[in-house]
């Protein structure tokens, strides 16, 4: 019986072990609250990242170790892969977990990324400014999430209040100015790397952010074949530079039929959820087949798919329960503003089908703002 050992505890662990659980596998999870969402299907160690004793005790029960959460100590990572196999390796986390490196790294590969300098006084930042222009936003190296540590200057003026803001942690998590993308799309590209170097892309997703928050993803993304290769290409290139092992995204902005890469996520990604219903193998089952050595399943879609995420409390779930391609994920959280509690894909053979279960949906559910930009992609 192989144990997989997650750290963090999240929805993302949580969709893991429900995914692995086919496989025989067992789980342990590893976070530092009691109550972690994931702690509902799997047995849970509860302890502080740096705490060697929770970590040793973590390592003597599982075979191999994985994350949910990107921002685990690389130390820690580190601490651990000493002692059992840990994919994505420490190296690659710790990449992922700083915007500069990785976006350093994402030039060195010759993938085009917006204009950033890395800020560290308030003159620094007015110098960057003067190279970067406005707009632009100044966002934490280290430790974002969902739009957290971040700051947009529309003009100059702003730039008093960035840095009251955010100017705190310049020699603590480090801070990036990076230019604004004026983008017409969202993309990510999710794909897995095997230990062997096998390389597998789901088909490009679109993606719809509110407050910085992921709300809406739509797969396969209206881009031409073209555009497609590009972005598959590019995380190809950074999975093999990183010898990555497992599953993760690269999200890229879309801009006058030009790629900029965003970011890297070292992890299952919410813009793949939609891969439980919609492909023929889910991103949480292929991690789990790429950190064990196994064969990968196919990546191809099975009709059209959108995922809707419900951030801060639960709709009501009879509206899209009711729908033929209906999908229904409720996270087991408590309701709190900001939150993801849960998320719901919704699964035609044709688009205009799909666009015609998102109206029903986003009508009873009152949820039109949110349906509505996913339906506009469809029909044009
Ligand atoms: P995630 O939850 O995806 O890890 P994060 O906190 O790491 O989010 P980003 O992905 O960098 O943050 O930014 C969140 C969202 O803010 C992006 O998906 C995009 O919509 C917007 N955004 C971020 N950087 C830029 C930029 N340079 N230009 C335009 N929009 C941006
Ligand atoms: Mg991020
Ligand atoms: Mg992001």
């Amino acid at each position: 019986m192989t144990t997989v050992g997650i750290l963090g505890g999240g929805q993302l662990a949580r969709m893991l072990a429900l995914s692995g659980a086919p496989l025989g596998l067992r789980f342990l999870v590893m976070d530092t609250v009691a109550d972690a969402c994931a702690g509902q299907f799997a047995p849970m160690i509860v302890g502080d990242w740096r705490d060697e004793r929770a970590l040793s005790e973590f390592a003597s029960k599982i075979d191999v170790a994985t994350f949910d959460f990107e921002n685990v100590p690389a130390e820690s990572a580190q601490w651990l892969a000493e002692r059992v196999p840990v994919f994505p390796s420490p190296r690659a986390l710790a990449m992922a977990q700083d915007r500069l490196a990785e976006k350093t790294l994402f030039r060195e590969l010759g993938i085009p990324v917006p204009p950033f300098s890395a800020i560290d006084s308030r003159e620094g930042l007015d110098a960057a400014l003067d190279a970067i222009g406005t707009p632009c936003i100044l966002k934490t190296r280290r430790l974002g999430y969902d739009g957290k540590g971040q700051f947009r200057l529309k003009t100059r003026s702003d730039a008093d209040a960035a840095w009251d803001a955010l100017g705190g942690q310049a020699q603590t998590v480090g801070l990036i100015l990076e230019g604004f993308v004026a983008f017409e799309k969202e993309v990510s590209v999710v794909a897995v790397r095997g230990r062997d170097g096998e390389f597998r892309a789901w088909p490009l997703t679109q993606n719809w952010h509110v407050d910085g928050v992921l709300s809406a993803s739509l797969a396969p993304a209206p881009v031409s074949a073209e555009l497609e290769a590009s972005a598959v290409a590019h995380a190809r290139a950074l999975a093999d530079a990183l010898d990555y092992v497992g599953v993760f995204a690269l999200e890229l902005f879309c801009d006058n039929g030009v790629l900029l890469a965003n970011e890297l996520a070292p992890r299952v990604h919410n813009s793949g959820h939609w891969t439980i219903e919609g492909s023929e193998t889910s991103q949480f089952q292929n991690h789990l087949r790429a950190v064990l050595g196994l064969p990968l399943g196919a990546t191809r879609m099975v009709g059209e798919a959108c995922m809707l995420n419900w951030i801060g409390t639960m709709p009501d779930a009879s509206a899209v329960l009711a729908e033929p391609g209906g999908h229904w994920h409720d996270y087991g959280k408590e309701a709190r503003t900001g939150r993801k509690v849960g998320h719901a894909t919704l699964r035609a053979d044709t688009e205009a089908e799909l666009a015609q279960t998102l109206a029903r949906v986003g009508k009873s559910l009152d949820r039109m703002a949110q349906v509505q930009p996913v339906i506009d992609a469809l029909k044009r």
